[in-house]
């Protein structure tokens, strides 16, 4: 389990929406996480 870095919950990085950031890898509960990410990455690392 990873946490997602937009609301804090544990997900399953096996099964859930990801972005790469820099070096990193983030995964996320929901699209709607990933895409408040994708358009601010740098808030959320
Ligand atoms: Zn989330």
């Amino acid at each position: 389990m990873v946490t997602d870095p937009v609301c804090k919950m544990e997900v399953d990085e096996k099964n859930s929406p990801a972005s790469k950031y820099g070096e990193k890898t983030y995964h996320f509960c929901c699209p709607s996480c990933k895409s408040m990410f994708d358009k601010n990455p740098a808030k959320y690392t």
